[in-house]
């Protein structure tokens, strides 16, 4: 399966450390730059979030959040307020290449990057210390297997 975005919002909330409006150009539009390429972006609130991106708020909580991050406490759902035109490198960013779901759907791990498990939940990363040292030896095909399979075994699912 492909990369989804559960839209946790982990990522976008540390990320007005890299994207900074430099300019803004009209009510919705805006120049950002990011602080680390130097590369420089237009970007347009989504018309469907334009109240969402006037909600300040978000700022209260993660200072450090993008410019136009925001969070819908009702859904728990993290929104870039400007998804539609959004810079490249947020296009191309997939946080995990295993999702660990509990049974009803909850995540709680990704396997990220190159065999690095972030868990969040305490069962998760109680398994992964005591399996985890096993695995070090194999392929990187088989060692995707065997993760797999040993969070499949404990009764989570797994989404690839
Ligand atoms: S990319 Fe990953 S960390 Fe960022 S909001 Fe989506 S699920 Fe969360
Ligand atoms: S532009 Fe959108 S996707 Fe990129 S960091 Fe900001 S809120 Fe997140």
């Amino acid at each position: 399966m492909s990369f989804f975005c559960s839209q946790c919002g982990e990522c976008c909330t540390t990320l007005g450390l890299v994207h900074v409006i430099v300019k803004q150009i009209k009510e919705d539009e805006f120049l950002l730059q990011n602080e680390y390429t130097g590369e420089k972006k237009r970007v347009l609130v989504d018309p469907d979030k334009q109240d969402l991106f006037l909600d300040k708020s978000i700022f209260e909580t993660y200072p450090d959040s993008c410019p136009f991050f925001r969070f819908r406490e009702t859904e728990k759902k993290g929104y870039c307020t400007c998804h539609l035109t959004r810079p490249a490198i947020c296009q191309d960013y997939d946080c995990w290449r295993i999702l660990i779901l509990d049974p009803a759907g909850i995540r709680v791990g990704r396997i990220m990057g190159w065999r690095h498990l972030c868990a969040e939940r305490e069962d998760v990363s109680t398994i992964w210390k005591e399996h985890a040292h096993r695995l070090g030896s194999l392929s990187d095909e088989k060692w995707d297997i065997s993760v797999v399979n040993l969070f499949q075994k404990h009764g989570y699912r797994i989404v690839r």
